[in-house]
């Protein structure tokens, strides 16, 4: 199976065309500024074995490399624009890769992206690479460094359910346990939610790794500390019905949830809210930024260790 007739194939269905001037085809993408809008641009790389089991099903796949991209750009209170492609397979099967793109272009769809490029080779372990573009009017992208003493920390979502369903990849899979594998498997960046946050959150960031390791990518960046309540983190049903034990270890620490963690001021609490709405996605308030460096916790009201496993990852900022 040639290169050409896999791109021909697969990776050429139609576009609508919003600002594309030149799309896959050519040796290159022409991609036309949106006027009043400054562009945001993130990569991210899936490895497998690294980031993906050798067996991942090829078009949860594809769905998963658009939705962590779209996940940055969420992080940025970005519109996606634009996106390519460098898909490295070790014999191009064709099945495998009409599948990949059946999950790529699902989450292009539902992200309101377009795929205007890429290349594609063989190599011995599958690697697939997405660039995406985005747009923000000018001055208005949301930061990790804008987090000041006195904001809430907010979460969406369910932090912990991807990380849950990681683990239960591995059992036998139940039916209860859907909602967790589906989690892991085919996330849904919250785009939606980063948008409508523009002028309200102070900072942002999406969690990837673990929610106190990214919380303390902005304290870090925002040169302030974090308080987190734990009475407040939200645990799904699902997860607490399926880790009981580890719920709340899960939701700290666990990977891969690509939810937006913010900062915004306590009298803007009203306006996070009608954004979550507005989104279609839920948040919650877990804490406070505070004056000093590195994060704590408080159960009912007393001062507890957060777990070392997160903790680790981030110190003490000093
Ligand atoms: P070149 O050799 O000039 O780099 P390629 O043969 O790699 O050209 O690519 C031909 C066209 O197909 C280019 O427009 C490129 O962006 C596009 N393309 C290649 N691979 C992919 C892919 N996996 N997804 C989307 N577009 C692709
Ligand atoms: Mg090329």
């Amino acid at each position: 199976m040639g290169e050409f007739s896999l791109i021909r194939d697969f990776f050429s269905r139609p576009t609508t065309g919003d600002g594309i001037v030149i799309g896959v085809g050519d040796d290159a993408a022409v991609l036309e500024p949106r006027p009043g809008c400054e562009q945001v641009i993130a990569t991210d790389t899936l490895v497998e074995g690294v980031h993906f089991p050798a067996l991942f099903d090829a078009s949860d796949l594809g769905f998963r490399s658009v939705q962590v991209n779209l996940s940055d750009l969420a992080a940025m209170g970005a519109e996606p624009a634009w996106m390519t492609l460098a898909l490295t397979h070790p014999d191009g099967a064709r099945d495998w890769v009409a599948g990949f793109a059946d999950g790529l272009y699902a989450a292009a769809t539902e992200g309101g992206i377009e795929l205007v490029g890429g290349d594609t080779t063989r190599g011995p372990n599958i690697v697939v690479t997405v660039t995406v573009i985005g747009h923000v009017p000018s001055g208005a992208a949301l930061a990790r460094s804008g987090a000041a003493a006195g904001e809430l920390i907010w979460i969406s979502g369910w932090p912990g359910n991807a990380a849950a369903g990681l683990r239960l990849q591995d059992a036998t899979p139940l039916d209860e346990h859907h909602e967790l594998l589906q989690r892991f498997r085919r996330p849904t960046a919250r785009v939606g939610l980063g948008r409508a946050l523009r002028g309200i959150a102070t900072s942002c960031i999406d969690v990837s790794d673990g929610l106190l390791q990214d919380l303390g990518h902005i304290t870090a960046a925002s040169g302030v500390a974090a308080q987190i309540d734990l009475d407040a983190l939200p645990l799904s049903a699902a997860l607490k019905s399926a880790f009981p034990a580890d719920a709340e270890t899960l939701a700290l620490t666990g990977g891969d949830d690509y939810e937006l963690c913010f900062t915004a001021s306590p009298r803007d609490a009203a306006l996070v809210s009608a954004a979550a709405t507005t989104a279609g996605t839920e948040v919650t308030a877990i804490g406070r930024i505070l004056d000093g460096t590195g994060l704590s916790a408080l159960r009912g009201g007393a001062p507890v260790e957060l777990p070392a496993g997160g903790f680790d990852h981030f110190g003490n900022a000093s």
